[in-house]
């Protein structure tokens, strides 16, 4: 369901029950110069929000969902809407830091405004985000997942998962998947424990992402247990939590690497190989939707365009 049409219910939930009100209390003349009146104001509004364009509606900087306790609890009730077959692929987008940079890393950091102007388009093209955990339950016991579901995950735990990206998500209602390395818990750019502990509150997920940051493909019997394992119960025992989704350092692996990530007692796995995930890439080997600073808004959305042909958006065959 749109904003618009919502707010078009809404509109026809008041007026149904300031009829009410005035049967009860008024004279015959009185309803019909309420009814005439309520008529017209019915009109009015569905003209304005005809001539109004949804997605403009709904991005408007002045409407935010979070502004309106009302639509966020609507937007919430969207999730409900169940798909009616399994969920062939889906895009995890792969993000590492939103902010500038530059040197040979700068295409890792998507800059602020574009990264805003990517999630309105996802708002307005009817996307739900979701979990790895969540992905995970639909394609192992059919659990239901809502219309046009997206992943986003955030590699490396940098701060400005917590000052930049979880506002910005926040505004839309939208979670991510973030994954750490329990190394990086000493350096000074590195996530909080308390910050972690807000966005899990706020239904993202964590995600293991090793120990030490290593490459698993030409990793030991040992490291390798250390980079999976160990790490796995080193970050639930400092987060307090079970986590269940894992991602490749630097996107390296090998078949000993996903045997260790198995036995771990992980559930799902991405890399960094180009492509929509689906289960046929074997659930320890989900492919991933880099989204680059050079990207932009019009890169990010031809990297959806195939996702949107698969996936209708549902809240238009609802209107
Ligand atoms: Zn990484």
């Amino acid at each position: 369901m749109t904003a618009s049409s919502r707010l078009r219910l809404k509109g026809f939930a008041l007026g149904t029950a300031n009829n009410t009100k005035s049967i009860d209390d008024e004279g015959e003349t009185a309803i019909s110069k309420r009814f005439w009146f309520i008529s017209a104001f019915i009109v009015t509004t569905l003209t304005a929000i005809w001539l109004t364009n949804p997605g403009q509606w709904r991005s408007s900087p002045t409407v935010t969902p979070t502004d309106d306790p009302a639509l966020t609890e609507e937007a919430d009730n969207d999730n409900l809407i169940e798909r009616t077959s399994p969920l062939a692929q889906i895009p995890i987008l792969m993000y590492h830091v939103i902010g500038d940079g530059s040197g040979s890393l700068a295409e890792l950091y998507v800059n602020p405004e574009v990264f805003a102007s990517q999630l309105e388009y996802l708002y307005d093209n009817g996307y739900n985000t979701i979990t790895l955990r969540e992905l995970y339950d639909h394609w192992q016991t059919g659990a239901p997942l809502p219309a046009r579901p997206i992943i986003l995950t955030f590699d490396d735990g940098y701060r400005s998962d917590y000052e930049l990206t979880f506002p910005a998500l926040r505004q839309y209602g939208f979670r991510a998947v973030h994954f750490l390395y329990v190394k990086k818990f000493d350096h000074p750019n590195s996530l909080t424990l308390e910050e972690i502990a807000e966005l899990v509150d706020a239904g993202h997920e964590i995600g293991n992402h090793s120990y030490n940051h290593l490459e698993l493909h030409t990793a030991s019997p040992a490291s390798l247990r250390r980079e999976t394992r160990e790490a796995k119960a080193a970050l639930e025992g400092l987060l307090g939590l079970e986590i269940t989704s894992f991602a490749y350092p630097v996107g390296r692996y090998n078949a000993d690497a996903v045997k260790a990530v198995a036995e771990s007692g992980h559930l799902l796995a991405v890399t960094t190989e180009y492509g929509y995930a689906s289960p046929e890439q074997g659930l320890l080997t989900l492919k991933r939707v880099r989204i680059n600073r050079s990207d932009g808004l019009q890169g990010f959305i031809n990297k959806l365009k195939r996702y949107e042909e698969l996936e209708p958006r549902r809240d238009d065959k609802a209107n």
